[in-house]
């Protein structure tokens, strides 16, 4: 095995705006500016109901553990998948990481768990694990699409949830 999905159930976020609007759509990497008004989206943004349970994807070190206005409780994991080095990071954390910077995970790992850190504002049903690919550990730049990354990701993703599934 070379790989361990983050969460679970590996749903697209269904819920967004206040009005509560279904747009699952919203929630892959999109390389271009479609849906978001400020930026484009860099990760994979992934139905988890706050503190479901987060896992390492893949064995390696803690390169990152951080919180910030935007991104919340931060958590990033530096491994090899397929020989290659990528860094794994995860936002929007419970603050109860269970690792600490420079820390080495197993696959499968659990890590911690999901929150709704960062954007506070947000209502509740806006909870979400955002999971990024990146081929770099500095904070900006490097964000790969994860789907074409690690196949296993695009293989186990629902990208037409239910709205009956995201209470
Ligand atoms: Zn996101």
């Amino acid at each position: 095995m070379h790989w361990f999905d983050p969460l679970e159930k590996m749903e697209l976020r269904g819920w967004y705006g206040n009005g509560l609007t279904w747009a699952p759509e919203r929630s892959p990497f999109l390389p271009y500016t479609i849906y978001r008004t400020k930026k484009k989206h860099q990760g994979l943004d992934l139905y988890a109901p706050v503190g479901t349970n987060t896992y390492a994807c893949i064995e390696g070190e803690v390169y990152l553990k951080r919180s910030t206005d935007i991104y919340g409780n931060q958590i990033g994991i530096k491994g090899k998948y397929k020989e290659k080095t990528y860094y794994f990071f995860y936002a929007h954390l419970k603050d109860s990481a269970l690792f600490n910077l420079g820390d080495f995970v197993k696959m499968g790992e659990k890590i911690g768990y999901t929150g709704k850190t960062g954007y506070e504002n947000d209502p509740d049903r806006h909870a979400h694990l955002h999971f990024e690919v990146r081929n770099t550990s500095s904070f900006t730049g490097g964000r790969l699409n994860p789907v074409q990354t690690i196949p296993e990701i695009g293989k186990n993703l629902n990208i037409n949830p239910e709205e009956s599934d995201q209470p």
